[in-house]
C-alpha cells in the first residue's frame, strides 16, 4: 500500500521464533505460553484476530455474490449512462481503483496468517506484489469487458509504492489479469500519495466519468479521507444517494481507511496498544451481558 513501512524486523523475527517454538513443540501449547507472548499474539495463528475476515474473503460464496452485485449494478449504471449520451456529450469512461476493487490478493493475506500475522505487513506486501499472485474480482473482467465494446473508456487509478518499478508491477497485474485498456495512458498511480484527485480532474477533462468504482470512500471523494469514525460515516450519509448509482462499493473487510479511522493510521503496528484499539473498536456497542 502506499503508506509508510510500519513493522520492524525484530518484531518479525520474534514472532517467527515463537511460531518456530510452538511447531517444534518447545512449549507445550498455547496455554503454557507467557502471558506476555500471548498478548503479543507471535506465532499464534489459531488466535489472529484476522482470522474472521479472512476467512470471508477465502471463502463466503456470499463475498463473492456481493462483488456480482456489484458489477451488474454497474453495468445497469452503464445502460443508463450510455442511453441517455447525446452525440454531442463527452465520451463516458468509469474510473476504477485497483487493490480489492478489480483484484484480490487472498494469497498474501493467507500466507500472514501462516508467518503468525495479525496485521497488514507492508514489507510482506512488497515482496509478495511483483510475483502477479493476484486473482480477478469476480464479475470484473466481464464489466470492463462490456465497457469496452460500449466504447466507455476506463481508468485504473491506485495508491501503490513498490519503489520505482511501481507503475510497471500495476501495469502487468492489468495485464496479466487480461484487462481491457491494459496500457499506459489509462493507468495512474499514486506513489507518495492516496490523494486520487488529481487523476479524476484531468480524466474529466476530456470525459464525463459515468461510475466510479473503488472499496474505499477515498477512491470516490476526498474529502472522505477523515480520521474520525463518525465523522467518515456521516459524509458517507451526506452522500447517500450515489452509492449504487455513481458509485459502486466492493466490501473489504480487511483492509483500507476504515482502519485508519480506527488507528490514526492504514497500516498500524503489531502492537498490543493497537490490539487493545481494535477491541474496544470491536467492543463500541456491547451488551453488558445483564439486561
Ligand atoms: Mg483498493
Amino acid at each position: 500500500m502506499g503508506d509508510k513501512q510500519t513493522t520492524t524486523v525484530t518484531d518479525r523475527d520474534r514472532r517467527r521464533i515463537l511460531g518456530l517454538m510452538i511447531a517444534g513443540g518447545a512449549v507445550g501449547g498455547v496455554s503454557s505460553l507467557p502471558v506476555a507472548a500471548q498478548d503479543g499474539a507471535a506465532g499464534n495463528e489459531i488466535r489472529n484476530s484476522l482470522l474472521w475476515a479472512v476467512a470471508y474473503k477465502q471463502t463466503a460464496a456470499e463475498f463473492y455474490a456481493l462483488c456480482h452485485q456489484a458489477y451488474n449494478l454497474a453495468r445497469m449504471r452503464i445502460d443508463l449512462a450510455l442511453a441517455e449520451h447525446a452525440s454531442g456529450d463527452r465520451p463516458l469512461a468509469v474510473i476504477t481503483d485497483m487493490d480489492n476493487t478489480i483484484l484480490h490478493a487472498l494469497s498474501y493475506w493467507g500466507h500472514l496468517i501462516n508467518e503468525g500475522m495479525d496485521f497488514f505487513d507492508d514489507a510482506t506486501w512488497d515482496e509478495w506484489l511483483p510475483n502477479n499472485l493476484i486473482t480477478s474480482v469476480p464479475g470484473s473482467n466481464d464489466f470492463f469487458n462490456y465497457c469496452e465494446e460500449q466504447g466507455v473508456e476506463v481508468f485504473y487509478v491506485t495508491s501503490r509504492n513498490q519503489g520505482e518499478r511501481t507503475f510497471e508491477y500495476a501495469l502487468a497485474h492489468l495485464k496479466h489479469l487480461d484487462f481491457p485498456f491494459a496500457r499506459e495512458e489509462n493507468l495512474f498511480v499514486f506513489r507518495e500519495t492516496s490523494d486520487k484527485s488529481p487523476a479524476r480532474q484531468k480524466i474529466e477533462e476530456s470525459f464525463e466519468v459515468a461510475l466510479t468504482l473503488g472499496d474505499n470512500l477515498n477512491d470516490y471523494r476526498r474529502d472522505y479521507y477523515v480520521r474520525d469514525v463518525d465523522e467518515r460515516r456521516a459524509l458517507m450519509e451526506r452522500d447517500r444517494d450515489d452509492w449504487g448509482t455513481r458509485f459502486i462499493l466492493i466490501p473489504n473487510p480487511t483492509d483500507g481507511h476504515w482502519v485508519r479511522a480506527i488507528f490514526g493510521e492504514s497500516e498500524p503496528a503489531p502492537t498490543d496498544d493497537n490490539r487493545r484499539i481494535l477491541k474496544d473498536a470491536a467492543t463500541r456497542v456491547a451488551w453488558n451481558g445483564a439486561e
